[in-house]
């Protein structure tokens, strides 16, 4: 187990498929992550004992993800989030939308496009649509750590610090420039493509806005919408990149999960390897 403990998430990972390796890698990953995945669970029922329920299924399913190839480029704990909020959807799609929290069940209905729409596929399009998502999946394993270190902290890193640190420079900028990559090729206004480079430029420098682009800004929502969002790379706002990346949390609230303290953070459980979620142990921290 103390050889596991030194690696990180993406060589854990890579021994998910090693049978001779996989409970420890995965005992580490669960290690890691269960109060993430706990406090997240918490955020999308309405009872505890569902959310526990989940939280052990969702480490099942991503365990499966890695095992057989299903998750190449994907964080752990941004496939374990995914995989929590689609099994939390999956339940309402099967007529258990009562056990949701009222705010998740609000966003769900809120974005469905027609009524008899899976939840499934609202979860699925939101998941797609997020670019922010999107960027950090296209940054290299190494980078992408950076990112979800510092947005969803594993044991390791909380146990130490109050806060967690934001990603270096060269890494936010990185995930800036993807985020533009993907924001320019998706636009369907030609006005709207042609003033891309400048709203790079402008969150990154946060310089007088030119007439044409502050003229553009107040009358086109996407644009000021991606403006928003580059800021927050560059300028680093875990809580509001949370909540744009949804990640919910249950201690500091739907849409964001705010700077954890140590102070007001619940027993963190341990998902064990055998499927229990022990909220007495406290060597997750
Ligand atoms: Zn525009």
């Amino acid at each position: 187990m103390s050889r596991v403990i030194c690696l990180t998430d993406s060589e854990l990972c890579a021994l998910l498929p090693k049978a001779s390796a996989r409970q420890a890698a995965d005992y580490e990953l669960r290690r890691r992550h269960g109060w993430t995945a706990l406090d997240s669970a918490q955020s999308l029922y309405r009872d505890r004992n569902d959310a526990e329920k989940a939280v052990l299924k969702a480490f099942d399913r991503t365990l499966g993800h890695f095992v057989n190839g299903g998750a190449t480029n994907t964080a752990w704990i941004a496939r374990l989030l995914s995989d929590l909020r689609h099994l939390a959807a999956e339940d309402a799609d099967r007529g258990k939308p009562d056990g949701l929290s009222p705010r998740f069940r609000a966003w769900l209905d809120q974005r469905q496009q027609a009524h008899d729409q899976p939840y499934t596929r609202v979860v699925t399009d939101a998941e797609d649509g997020c670019l922010l998502l999107r960027a950090v999946q296209g940054l290299s394993g190494f980078r992408a750590a950076e990112v979800w270190n510092s947005l969803t902290p594993p044991a390791a890193i909380n146990a130490a610090t109050t806060t967690s640190p934001a990603p270096a420079a060269r890494t936010r900028e990185l995930l800036a420039n993807g985020y533009v990559r993907l924001y320019a090729t998706g636009l369907p206004d030609r006005h709207c493509r042609h003033l891309a480079a400048q709203i790079a430029d402008q969150a990154a420098r946060s310089e007088p806005l030119s007439a044409e682009l502050g003229s553009h800004l107040t009358r086109c929502d996407t644009c000021s919408h991606a403006l928003s969002e580059l800021q927050l790379i560059h300028c680093w706002e875990p809580e509001d990149l949370r909540d744009s990346m949804l990640i919910w949390s249950h201690v500091s609230g739907h849409g964001s999960t705010g700077v954890r303290h140590q102070s007001s953070r619940p027993p963190a459980p341990v998902v064990t390897a055998t499927g229990r979620l022990d909220n007495e142990s406290r060597d997750v921290r």
